[in-house]
């Protein structure tokens, strides 16, 4: 049983997590404010500043950027060149790690290619990026408070088991166990599914960060689902919500790599638009060269992707209809087709939509292109330390300034 003292201890400790996230959320806040916001008096917030800016943590005058006459005196800030977090992503032919700090902005970053249908080879190379970011003079002086580890597929993130993984040929590999066999010095170490951490860097750094509900479609050669619903990633029991490239949407369509027949994969993903290309041409195109004949007005290419516009649209108004969210993100390599894609989508969205005079649904592109999965991954792992460290660690000194 915890008595008085520990009574005490653990309210200091929640009171100064939750100063931090306040901070974090807005930068250059006053004391005063923070008070309020929290509910605690302003001695209690006095103390608690101190104790943050002693560890590390917080620094108070203005940052750089609004330091302007009539703003409050001394407010608040993230110490942030004190720490950083790690986030890396696994695709089938290419390995990711960025280290970013507390507002997403990228710090180091290392990238390979490889065959990582081989686990052997994923893990190797995996680390030996992670180490070069570890070691990178931008890291120096940062304290790294965790790693989140993106792959594509369904993740029991109890024991950072990967279920399956099939693009990348996965069944049951035990990844958290492996990595940390190769890099036991890793604090905090989250495996999850890649568009589930996707969907955490538009959460914790997009335009519309904080968003209550949040739909992500992360859409490469397959499509993932990240879902977050009331502030809170939406997993399903085993791990396996937003699977959703395999839902149908044409009964008779297209054979899918799954068996089935006329999935959202066959009609609006990277591989179907070429595919559906090459049917009428004959000729193979990338999404590369998709988008250079887009721009050349082709008409083959025009109508094509007003088609899978409107597939898209119409699965996305369904999803809609289930989930009501504010915003729908389209990320991946897919995103890149956004200029000619998101017009037709949003059409039928609305068309599909019940009730859609009462509400609003936008539809953008995702804004961390290429690096959305690890970003998120790095992003989840900062969201966890916020919400749930009770005790937070003493940070190096990075920065210059105190
Ligand atoms: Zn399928």
């Amino acid at each position: 049983m915890r008595g008085i003292a520990g009574e005490k201890t653990l309210l200091k400790r929640l009171n100064r997590s939750a100063i931090l996230r306040l901070v974090w959320a807005e930068p250059d806040i006053s004391r005063s404010a923070v008070a309020e916001q929290i509910g605690i008096t302003k001695s209690t917030v006095s103390q608690g500043v101190a104790e943050l800016e002693e560890m590390g943590w917080l620094k108070s005058g203005a940052s750089e950027s609004v330091s302007t006459p009539g703003r409050p005196s001394l407010p608040l800030t993230l110490a942030v060149e004190n720490f950083a977090l790690i986030g890396a992503e696994i695709r089938v032919g290419q390995i990711n790690v960025v280290a970013i700090d507390a507002y997403g902005k990228i710090i180091s970053h290392a990238q390979s290619s490889g065959d990582y249908r081989q686990v052997s080879q994923a893990l190797e190379h995996l680390e030996q990026n992670i180490r070069a970011v570890l070691i990178d003079q931008n890291l120096k002086n940062r304290t790294v408070l965790g790693v989140g580890i993106g792959v594509p597929g369904p993740v029991d993130i109890v024991q950072g088991l990967v279920l399956r993984a099939p693009n990348l040929g996965w069944k049951r590999i035990a990844l958290q166990t492996m990595i940390l066999e190769r890099l036991p010095e890793l604090p905090n170490l989250h495996v999850d599914n890649d568009a589930n951490f996707a969907v955490f860097a538009e959460y914790m750094f997009g335009q519309h960060k904080q968003s209550a509900d949040l739909l992500y479609l992360y859409i490469e050669t397959g499509i993932g689902g990240g879902l977050i619903l009331e502030h809170r990633l939406y997993r399903g029991r085993r791990g396996f919500a937003g699977e959703i490239g395999h839902m149908t949407v044409l009964p008779n369509g297209a054979r899918c790599s799954c068996g089935n027949q006329g999935c959202a994969e066959t009609l609006f993903s990277a591989w179907a638009l070429s595919d559906a290309y090459k049917k009428e041409t004959g000729r193979e195109v990338s999404i590369e060269e998709l988008l250079g004949l887009l721009e050349q007005q082709d008409p083959i290419a025009k109508r094509l992707i007003s088609k899978a516009g409107m597939y898209l649209g119409l699965f996305l108004g369904s999803l809609a209809n289930v989930f009501d969210p504010r915003l729908i993100i389209i990320g991946g390599q897919f995103s890149r087709l956004s200029k000619y894609i998101l017009e037709p989508a949003d059409k039928e969205i609305h068309k599909r939509l019940f009730g859609d005079e009462f509400r609003s649904i936008r539809l953008e592109p995702c804004a961390f292109g290429s690096n959305a999965a690890a970003i998120g991954a790095a992003g989840y792992v900062w969201n966890e330390f916020l919400q749930n460290a009770e005790e937070l660690p003493q940070l190096k000194r990075g920065g210059t300034k105190a």
